[in-house]
């Protein structure tokens, strides 16, 4: 039996939004298994918490076998190899995505040359769709309906509601 083809999507999800969501879901085309992974780093602001970003991940994807969510403080390519993960996963939205993400592949191929990464590019609308966007559309009060997938939606009222 060949081993499963592994990827690990690393990022922020502050919060998940819909482009994301499109990339992870076509990621299970090409591998087995994806794993939505949060990279805390502890240095930088979020707008929505620790625990209110993994709640939007778990509950996005709770009803999916071959996609699992899970978090990590360690390099993102230490991680990957924790978790059996040969391939990092990411979405490319335009040309500037590209310049930011093609030195971190680079360093990353060079700290572990068995881990490749995979970029997929993000296909109309939802190239035009961030996370800074969407915590704009929060903060003036809106609800981001079609911006985030559904499911992540109570995270986001719950906090309104509380605020
Ligand atoms: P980071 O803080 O690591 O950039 P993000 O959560 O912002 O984390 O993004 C994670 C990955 O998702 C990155 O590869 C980013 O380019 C990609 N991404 C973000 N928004 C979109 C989108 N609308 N379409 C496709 N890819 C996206």
């Amino acid at each position: 039996m060949t081993a499963p083809r592994i990827a690990l999507f690393p990022g922020s999800f502050d919060p998940i939004t819909i482009g994301h969501f499109e990339i992870i879901k076509r990621g299970l085309a090409l591998f087995d298994k994806v794993i939505v992974s949060i990279g805390e780093n502890s240095a930088k602001k979020y707008f929505f918490t620790l625990e209110e970003r993994m709640r939007m991940l778990e509950l996005t994807f709770q009803d999916q076998d071959r996609i699992e969510v899970a978090l990590y403080r360690t390099l993102t390519v230490d991680f990957a190899r924790e978790r059996g993960a040969k391939f990092l996963l990411r979405g490319l939205r335009d040309g500037k995505d590209l310049a930011y993400e093609r030195p971190i592949s680079v360093i990353n191929k060079y700290m572990n040359e068995e881990i490749e990464s995979v970029f997929l590019v993000s296909e109309g609308a939802f190239a035009d769709i961030s996370s800074t966007l969407v915590r704009e559309v929060i903060k003036y009060g809106r609800d981001p309906k079609g911006l985030i997938p559904d499911a992540a939606l109570e995270v986001v009222r719950n906090r309104r509601e509380q605020a």
